[in-house]
């Protein structure tokens, strides 16, 4: 049976699926429209989304909210998550037995908000979704289509923060394939729902 994305967020609040609920604060489910068009995924929590209980609200998510306010996107307006809900300790990679614990949440999330487009935020996200062992910064920027759905893979704000920042090429490339997602949303057909008003 189909159920809410309340009760989904519910349910995942007590998740021992994995290791990294031993460590964690509080499961980071997911925040913002639950009807969004635009849907981003990252990694994995940070210390700052540990304790908050909301995905990038780090200093990269600063750099989120500045790059969506640079093509006219509220953060409100699109749906923010992760591949893996919880902290890894220490800010480590997730594991391949995390990510796929962490998997069915991931995939309960994009059916249940049914996003147009899916933004993947650098190796984990978009290897994830694509399911194949793919490097960001040969497949950033273009266009996949995934379960019917268009999946831009980008840079991860972390790795722009780490690498350069304002001035680097990373950052350029950043800013350009925001201005393709601009263009896919701009392009996407409206849902039903939304032609009817109801949304
Ligand atoms: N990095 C991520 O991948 N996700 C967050 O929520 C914060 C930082």
């Amino acid at each position: 049976m189909i159920r809410t994305l309340e009760e989904a967020a519910r349910d995942a609040a007590t998740c021992t699926r994995c290791r990294l609920s031993a460590g964690r604060t509080q499961v980071v489910f997911g925040v913002g429209n639950p009807h969004a068009d635009l849907m981003f995924i990252g990694e994995g929590p940070g210390y700052h989304e540990d304790k908050q209980g909301e995905p990038f609200v780090g200093a990269a998510g600063q750099l989120l909210n500045r790059m969506l306010a640079e093509i006219g996107i509220e953060r409100s307006d699109v749906y923010i998550n992760n591949v893996v809900s919880c902290r890894p300790p220490g800010n480590r990679d997730p594991l391949p037995d995390e990510i796929e614990a962490c998997r069915t949440w991931l995939m309960e999330r994009v059916l249940l908000i049914d996003p147009r487009i899916i933004v993947t935020l650098g190796n984990f996200a978009t290897r994830t979704i694509l399911d194949r062992p793919v490097s960001i910064s040969r497949v950033r920027g273009e266009r996949f289509t995934w379960e019917g759905r268009t999946v831009i893979p980008t840079f991860h704000p972390a790795a722009i923060l780490r690498g350069g920042g304002d001035a680097s090429s990373q950052m350029a490339a950043l800013r350009q394939d925001f201005r393709t997602i601009r263009q896919a949303l701009d392009e996407a057909p409206e849902r039903v729902e939304e032609q009817l008003g109801l949304f």
